[in-house]
């Protein structure tokens, strides 16, 4: 597939070195976008500048909510260019939740391709101050103007960038965690595990709940039983107990993070036992009355390493 550019007439103003970066609120001066139509397949990867779209109300994105994500980030070189961190999990993941939402797969030697133009195109917009990246939003939605529920017969991909700071409005300070004990987030054999909107619209309540009492995140248990540990809603999370780093084994109700399983192998590699398993919140309790609980941290794209402050079981 060819890629066409459309140059932005009027670019913005890039921030300043220095200047804060409050994340997800500014954007490039272009996006990636590309069409899908039953019958045609994927067509038109373009470039363009970033600009608003132009829907039916009834698209069906806005009812039904058949959509995936991705999250990504680039990092500026030493001596010039831009890195990637690990760009194609991210891309088979995206496929991965195409899969699973009924979107059609995406051509991703294409999606490469028109991603590493964009970066190029926008390579003057990537930060460089300490803590700072190119946070990088792929996204696909349905647009077919239609209500009945059904797969859409018409998508639209895009891709836009964000120059970010730290992920938290506390910054890189550690962050407090209550358990949620009312919500869940993902049951077995729905779409905890694969990156689509749904399940953070599903999550915004508890975390606006948590706010209101002073707490950053949720922790997330298990839906069936409401003992196991599992992620926290933009992060998986991690625990070192007596010299162990564990973190709970993967399944359709855990978000397969990329930096998660980075920090499993770079552990692996500086010789730290490793566990992936069930985790019963009741373990992490008894470590901590014990001594054995050594750290707790979350990992993600958007986050990165985040260490936990405080982790709030039942009040205590
Ligand atoms: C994206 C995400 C993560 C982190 O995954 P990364 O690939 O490390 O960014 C964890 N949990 C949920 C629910 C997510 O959506």
């Amino acid at each position: 597939m060819t890629i066409s550019v459309t140059r932005n007439p009027s670019p913005k103003q890039r921030p300043a070195p220095g200047q804060a970066l409050p994340f997800g609120r500014l954007y490039t001066d272009h996006m990636l976008l590309m069409n899908y139509d039953k019958g045609q397949g994927w067509h038109d990867l373009r470039i363009a500048p970033y600009g608003n779209f132009t829907l039916a109300p009834s698209a069906m994105v806005f009812h039904y909510a058949q959509e995936v994500f991705e999250g990504m980030k680039a990092y500026p070189a030493p001596g010039g260019g831009t890195l990637l961190f690990r760009p194609l999990d991210n891309l088979a993941r995206l496929n991965a939740s195409c899969r699973r939402l009924c979107i059609p797969e995406l051509p991703l030697e294409d999606v490469f391709e028109g991603l590493k133009a964009l970066l190029r195109l926008e390579a003057g917009w990537v930060p460089r101050d300490p803590g700072t990246s190119l946070y990088i939003r792929p996204t696909v939605i349905a647009t077919e103007p239609a209500l009945g529920v059904k797969a859409s017969d018409s998508f639209l991909f895009f891709v836009i960038l964000s120059p970010v700071g730290a992920y938290y409005a506390s910054g890189f300070k550690p962050v407090r965690i209550v358990v949620e004990e009312d919500y869940t987030r993902a049951a077995p054999g729905g779409t905890g595990s694969v990156k689509c909107g749904g399940n953070y619209a599903a999550s915004i309540r508890a975390g606006a709940q948590a706010h209101e009492k002073g707490y950053d995140q949720v922790l997330w248990l298990d839906a069936a039983e409401r003992k196991y540990v599992e992620e926290v809603s933009s992060m998986n999370i991690f625990f070192v107990m007596d010299g162990t780093l564990v973190t709970p084994a993967l399944g359709d109700t855990v978000l397969p993070g990329i930096t998660r399983r980075s920090i499993l192998q770079l552990a692996q590699e500086m010789g730290i036992p490793v566990q992936e398993r069930r985790i019963a919140l009741a373990e992490i309790v008894s470590a901590h009355a014990s001594g054995a609980l050594q750290e707790i941290f979350g990992s993600g794209t958007a986050a990165v390493v985040s260490p936990v402050a405080s982790l709030t079981v039942e009040g205590r």
